[in-house]
C-alpha cells in the first residue's frame, strides 16, 4: 500500500465521520500572523502546539531551512499576499537546531542526483546556462546567522511595509523551546 492509498483511505473515513467539523474556520488568520518555518518532519505538529496555535490562527509557509532564497520568489510573494490580502500584521521566521540545511553543500545534492541517474551533461548544461547551482543548493553554516539574514531579506524588500514587525526565532526540534534571535521592536507599529 502506497502512502497515497493510505491517505485516501483515511481521508474517506475522516470526511464521512464529520471529524473535519472541529477545524472549520476562514481564510483570514485569527492571530494575524504569518510564520515561515522549516519543513522538518519533527515540527509538523510540534510547531503549532509549542506556539499555542490552532487551525485558522496563522498563515504557515514552509521550506527547507525557513529561508528566503530569492526576493521575488514564492516565499516573499506569499508573505506579501498575507499582508496585503489576508490581514497578516506580524511575521515570525522560525528555523530550528539540527536542521538538515546546516552545512549542506551543493556537491552532496549533485552527487546524489547523479546516483539517481541525472547526467553530468545535464548538470553542465544548467551551469553553462548561467544557473548558479552552487549557491542555489547551499544551506547555511550557522542557524542564528541564517535567521538574521532571512529577517533582513524580508524587511528590506521594496514592497514590504515598514509597520509590520518581522521576528526571528530558533526552535529546539525535540522540546519545542524557542530562542529569540531577532525581536523586532523597531517596526513602526
Ligand atoms: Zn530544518
Amino acid at each position: 500500500m502506497s502512502v497515497l492509498d493510505e491517505v485516501l483511505a483515511f481521508n474517506q473515513e475522516f470526511v464521512d465521520s464529520g471529524e473535519y467539523a472541529q477545524f472549520i474556520t476562514n481564510k483570514f488568520p485569527e492571530r494575524h500572523v504569518a510564520i515561515l518555518s522549516c519543513m522538518d518532519a519533527r515540527m509538523v505538529e510540534l510547531l503549532p502546539k509549542a506556539l499555542g496555535l490552532k487551525n485558522g490562527d496563522a498563515k504557515l509557509i514552509k521550506n527547507a531551512g525557513a529561508l528566503v532564497t530569492h526576493p521575488f520568489g514564492s516565499v516573499m510573494r506569499s508573505l506579501l499576499v498575507g499582508i496585503y490580502q489576508l490581514e497578516v500584521k506580524e511575521i515570525l521566521v522560525i528555523a530550528h537546531m539540527d536542521c538538515g540545511m546546516r552545512s549542506l553543500h551543493a556537491d552532496e545534492i549533485l552527487n546524489r542526483a547523479k546516483e539517481a541517474g541525472i547526467t553530468q551533461e545535464a548538470i553542465d548544461t544548467l551551469i553553462n546556462a548561467g544557473i548558479d547551482l552552487e549557491s542555489w543548493l547551499k544551506g547555511f553554516d550557522n542557524v542564528e546567522d541564517s535567521v538574521r539574514h532571512t529577517v533582513s531579506m524580508i524587511k528590506k524588500h521594496p514592497l514590504f511595509p515598514k509597520h509590520i514587525p518581522v521576528h526571528g526565532l530558533v526552535m529546539h526540534p525535540a522540546t519545542g523551546k524557542l530562542s529569540t534571535v531577532v525581536h523586532d521592536r523597531d517596526a513602526a507599529q
